[in-house]
């Protein structure tokens, strides 16, 4: 897919609320694009049952968080409901000079930083159905007490607030469809001439 002249590799941001299917989206998208490199976050928050440290996470304490952001280790880094959740630089930016394409899947605080420090990159908002179904995603995960469930729900109604800061919305109603949709606006990303 990459063209011999290009030599940067693209940055996507996929963002939007917790529980609209991020992560489902993002694992199943890279089935399909083995290609797209995937960057691991780092997180306080504790590992939910089945969640291995490098893998879905890099789990940390809170001291350890705040030591990264000291020596400018993260691209960006929000703090959502109760924990601290930041994107590493060094994998990202070796990874892009390598002229590989990066996936974050990140919040939408996060993806605002990612818009200033790269204006360039591709930045997708995936929408939930329905709130209703975005409210029952995240009930079905049952990691969540009713306190954080509404932290969550209340985060959610103030990031659809923020979604004419991206370039593309996706529905995530079925996830496969969902896939194709991101994958097809990858690749036509590819092919603009104003990015050659
Ligand atoms: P969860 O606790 O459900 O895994 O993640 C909570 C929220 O944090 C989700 O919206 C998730 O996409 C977001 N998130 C995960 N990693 C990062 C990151 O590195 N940076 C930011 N800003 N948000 C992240």
């Amino acid at each position: 897919m990459k063209a011999h002249y290009q030599t940067q590799g693209f940055l996507i941001i996929l963002s939007g609320p917790s529980g609209v299917g991020k992560g489902t989206v993002c694992t199943a998208l890279r089935k399909r694009m083995p290609e797209l490199a995937y960057s691991v976050s780092a997180t306080t928050r504790a590992p939910r049952e089945g969640e291995k440290d490098g893998v879905n996470y890099f789990f940390k304490t809170v001291e350890e968080f705040k030591q990264m952001i000291e020596n400018e280790e993260l691209i960006e880094w929000a703090q959502y409901v109760d924990n601290y959740y930041g994107t590493p630089r060094h994998f990202v930016e070796e990874t892009l000079a390598s002229g590989k394409d990066v996936i974050l899947e990140i919040d939408v605080q996060g993806a605002h930083q990612v818009k200033e420090r790269f204006p360039h990159a591709i930045f997708i908002f995936l929408l939930p159905p329905t709130i209703e179904e975005l409210k029952n995603r995240i009930i079905g995960r049952g990691s969540e007490t009713e306190i954080t469930l509404a932290h969550r729900l209340n985060a959610a109604t103030d990031e659809f607030k923020q979604i004419n800061q991206y370039d593309y919305v996706v529905i995530n109603d079925e996830v496969e469809k969902a896939c194709e949709r991101v994958e097809a606006i990858i690749k036509a990303e590819h092919c603009r001439v104003d990015r050659l």
